[in-house]
């Protein structure tokens, strides 16, 4: 049953690609073929399936805002973190820097550019990239995840918009580490090469409360990880989160690498391959794909 859904959908998904675009503000993007497609489901009995290209490395993008955050929490604890960043929608564009000149500019949430600068600003603060890095892999259970320096240095070259947002951020007071070692840590954590399958495999570990079902060990707090996916459903989807939640229900993040983690709550997590983009920066087969599974296997949140 659940591998005839996914072969569906992975077909239903295939027929999109060719609808969409591949990022090239981070020209290293660019070059991604916008027909790749893989699609990767990690249950709670220990089951993998796979449709596509599975095992092809992408870089993680804005997915690693979870991990950030994720690190965040469990070293500073919410009331801390929250000091700096929202919890709100944002319903602009993930790297605006809009509301950021207003008086009360707070980042919205730590999904967005900013408030992922924030995190990454504490993060600097307190732990090395290299722990980072274990922490990846140890939640993705993926020990061949590395920092893409090809992709590293496209977007160190190309970070006008993010530099002005992270200096802006600085001058208020939101930033109080190095700013450009803040930036540093927030691109090298963009450019993590994963897979489809790596990322169903974090998005298991957040399905089911921060343990790895296969060994029962506990990588996250059940705290952490309640406010992960509460955030990543509210806000994950840049500023389509709404009508996502709405057409799919699980919460899910998307990067513009391609990539999109999806987390069901106690059962499974879903990790997606497929560079193609739509307008708002969500992979265009991506959002078919969850679409069709959500309704076929009843996993919509209030269905
Ligand atoms: N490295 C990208 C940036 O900051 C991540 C964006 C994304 O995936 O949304 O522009």
């Amino acid at each position: 049953m659940l591998n005839r859904v996914l072969n569906t959908a992975f077909e239903i998904g295939k027929e999109k690609t060719e609808l969409g675009t591949v990022a090239t503000y981070i020209p290293e993007l660019g070059k991604a073929d916008k027909n790749d497609l893989g699609v990767c489901i990690s249950t709670q009995y220990g089951m993998t399936l796979c449709a596509g290209q599975c095992e092809k490395r992408f870089t993680i993008q804005s997915i690693s805002k979870i991990i950030n955050f994720a690190v965040a929490l469990e070293k500073l604890g919410a009331e801390k973190v929250f000091e700096r960043v929202g919890m709100e929608p944002s319903g602009d564009a993930f790297n605006s820097l809009m509301k950021l000149e207003k008086a009360d500019s707070t980042p919205h949430n730590p999904m967005v550019n900013a408030g992922a600068m924030v995190i990454c600003g504490y993060l600097t603060e307190i732990c090395t990239f290299e722990e980072m890095l274990q922490h990846a892999r140890r939640w993705c259970m993926d020990e061949e995840i590395y920092m893409d320096e090809d992709v590293y240095a496209s977007e160190m070259a190309n970070l006008s918009r993010n530099r002005a947002i992270a200096y802006l951020l600085h001058s208020k007071g939101y930033i109080t580490a190095d700013v450009e070692k803040t930036l540093d840590l927030y691109v090298k954590m963009c450019s993590l090469s994963v897979t489809a399958k790596s990322l169903a495999n974090l998005g298991l570990v957040l399905a089911c409360k921060g343990v790895d079902p296969k060994t029962n060990e506990v990588l996250l707090q059940p705290e952490t990880v309640k406010i992960v996916n509460t955030i990543m459903f509210t806000c994950g989807m840049y500023d389509g989160a709404g009508e996502f939640a709405l057409r799919v229900g699980i919460p899910s993040k998307s990067g513009v690498g391609g990539g999109i983690i999806s987390v069901v709550k106690g059962t499974m997590g879903i990790g997606i391959y497929g560079p193609a983009l739509d307008a708002k920066g969500n992979s265009i087969a991506g959002i078919e794909i969850l679409e069709y599974v959500s309704k076929n296997l009843n996993l919509h949140m209030f269905e």
